[in-house]
């Protein structure tokens, strides 16, 4: 197993531009870093490179009504706030970008937490930064990576060229790839995309074994109060999923009676969630 490289100038920025940001919402109550991790990126069963990501929370953010906060204070830092969706039922969230790091915020209806997850891009390792960035790694973007191309989106065989070197196989210096739907050089098994999602058509789905998105959630059984919410986000994010993996975005919600913390598993993409007794409002 190849070390991490340079982990940490580019885990150390990314906690520092996260916290930087959440420091400048977050009133008298100081941000915590709730948990840091780092998806390998892997071609030909090699490690090829690592994305750091880290998930700050903020216990009381801007109220509600001023989400607007947060896409001032992302400018301000000079992050540039490409989509946002101003309070709608109580929720916001907003996602943003500078110089390779990418973040999102997401306040959660009830609770004024706000939560910042934001990730690097891929830090390949020596010898291989000439590697085009993939389409995802494991904790980015819906679902669970596809199997063939491990997130990348481009036909591993030919590594995207659509060229085969074998010779004398499939069809006249072609790679095998220019047979999928998707066009040469792209993944045949996930048509490019580089992920399986609850939008991919449930044969595939159950191909990989995932859960049918159509199956109900069964309500989690509400567990003792925390003293704040940050801490019952700090709990649940250390818990692993039933498929063993940590990987999750959480998001939180607060109503008169219950506070819930959901997000789909990175790794299996089965939908999470848990419920406590609301903590004291402050
Ligand atoms: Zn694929
Ligand atoms: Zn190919
Ligand atoms: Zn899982």
């Amino acid at each position: 197993m190849t070390a991490e490289p340079s982990a940490a100038p580019s885990a150390a920025l990314l906690r520092a531009a996260l916290l930087a940001v959440a420091a400048a919402l977050a009133g008298d109550r100081q941000p915590v870093l709730v948990r840091e991790w780092a998806d390998a990126l892997e071609l030909h069963g090699e490690p090829v490179g690592y994305r750091y990501l880290a998930l700050v929370g903020v216990e009381r953010g801007p109220a509600e009504s001023g989400f607007d906060r947060v896409t001032e204070a992302l400018t301000e830092a000079r992050w540039t706030a490409h989509r946002w969706s101003g309070p709608t039922g109580g929720t916001g969230w907003a996602t943003a970008k500078r110089a390779g790091l990418e973040l999102t915020a997401h306040q959660g209806r009830g609770v004024g937490v706000l939560t910042l997850g934001g990730h690097t891009p891929v830090v390949f390792v020596p010898g291989r930064e000439g590697l085009r960035q993939p389409l995802y790694t494991l904790s980015t973007g819906p679902g669970v990576l596809c199997p063939d191309c491990q997130g990348w989106g481009i036909c591993l065989i030919c590594e995207g060229t659509g060229r085969s070197h074998s010779p004398g196989s499939f069809g006249y210096g072609r790679c095998q790839c220019w047979a999928g739907q998707a066009g040469p050089g792209r993944c045949v098994d996930c048509a490019g995309q580089g992920r399986i999602t609850s939008y991919s058509p449930p044969w595939t789905r159950r191909g990989h074994g995932l859960p049918d998105s159509a199956v109900a959630r069964s309500a989690p059984r509400p567990e003792p109060t925390p003293a704040t919410a940050l801490d019952a986000l700090a709990d649940v994010a250390h818990r692993p999923c039933a498929c063993g993996d940590l990987r999750c975005h959480w998001q939180l919600a607060r109503t008169r009676t219950e506070l819930r913390i959901t997000g789909p598993c990175q790794a299996c993409a089965r939908p999470r969630s848990y419920a406590f007794a609301p903590p004291p409002a402050r």
